[in-house]
């Protein structure tokens, strides 16, 4: 059986278009499957769209949750409860093409890959500023963590039951879905394919919050930012007695009138600077490192047509 789960978040748009397409690609297919909805806390017709789908299709199961718990809580829902032996995640906006699936699963099915991951090898259609950023991103983690994450890779992918089960057991509440997919390993494949643009509704993703996302990507897989504190504190010791000889030296010698406290103000809010960045780089651990520890559930399942499924967890 193969799973898809796809996390919706206003998509009432959207949503008929996918389950169409999807249909059409599975039935060829021919294997038995389920369409796992996820309603990460709508605002907008979704929970209504998903319910009217799931009267005229059986395969449609929908899980709503309690208020928007953000797309990596949604993807964790559905790997809690897909039941395949496939498990697929793919975007409810058609921006991840469902004609990939028949050769992703020929790939999985050769036995040579866990699991078949996609990237886009374009980026037309997206904010030059915002291609930018995403590059930088990609080159930053890659150098500063353990976790190896393909330029332009997309949450899209299907995997094997074994690969699903590992990602349940990582239950840590910070998710970072594209590092935690790097960090377990397995034999991945890598797909390319060109860019495609929404097919209706708009994106849930401004710069800003893409911009946080990228942040926690960062602090859940590198411990580099905090060495950034050492790191400062070193050199500038080392500056600092460095000066320190220069102005006793110039003392001894010259007798030195005194002038510059405008000098002695810059150094010092440097310094003040540099300090709070560093508590600040600190700060963000020590926060992320609080809500793990209050074992808190990833999210919270208020409605749903099946009832055998893991409401909290
Ligand atoms: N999504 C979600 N919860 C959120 C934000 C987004 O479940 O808080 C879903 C959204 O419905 C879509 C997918 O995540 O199916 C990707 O979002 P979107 O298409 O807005 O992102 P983009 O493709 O523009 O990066
Ligand atoms: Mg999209």
């Amino acid at each position: 059986m193969i799973s898809i789960i796809v996390p919706c978040y206003n998509e009432q748009e959207a949503i008929p278009f996918f389950h169409k397409e999807i249909t059409l690609v599975l039935k060829e297919i021919g294997e038995d499957y389920e369409l796992l909805f996820v309603n990460d806390g709508s605002k907008d017709d979704t929970l209504k769209e998903l319910k009217a789908l799931s009267e005229k299709d059986s395969h449609v199961i929908y899980l709503s949750f309690s208020r928007n718990f953000g797309k990596e809580a949604a993807m964790y829902a559905g790997f809690c409860n897909a039941k395949g032996d496939y498990v697929a995640v793919m975007d409810a906006d058609l921006q991840d093409p469902p004609a990939l699936l028949p050769e992703m699963l020929r790939l999985l099915r050769s036995g040579e890959y866990d699991s078949v991951a996609t990237r886009r090898v374009s980026r037309e259609g997206e904010p030059a500023v915002r291609s930018w950023f995403a590059r930088r991103f990609y080159s930053i983690i890659n150098k500063i963590s353990e976790a190896d994450i393909v330029d332009g890779a997309r949450d899209f992918r299907l995997m094997k039951k074994s690969m699903v089960d590992a990602i349940v057991a990582m239950g840590e509440y910070n998710r970072f879905s594209k590092g935690l997919f790097g960090w377990i390993g397995f034999r991945t494949y890598w797909m390319p394919y060109e860019n495609v643009e929404r097919v209706a509704g708009e994106t849930k993703w401004s710069f800003w919050k893409l911009f946080k996302y990228a942040i926690d990507g960062i602090i859940n897989f590198s411990h580099v930012p905090l060495s950034i504190a050492s790191w400062f504190g070193t050199t500038m010791t080392f500056f600092s007695f460095l000066a320190l000889a220069v102005i006793i030296i110039r003392r001894l010698i010259f007798g030195d009138p005194v002038a510059g406290w405008a000098s002695i103000v810059c150094v010092v809010i440097f310094i003040g600077g540099i300090q709070l960045l560093c508590l600040g780089i600190m700060g963000q651990y020590i926060s992320k490192t609080y809500l793990e520890t209050k074992h808190r559930p990833h999210f919270i399942i208020a409605e749903t047509n099946d009832e055998s499924v893991i409401r909290l967890k």
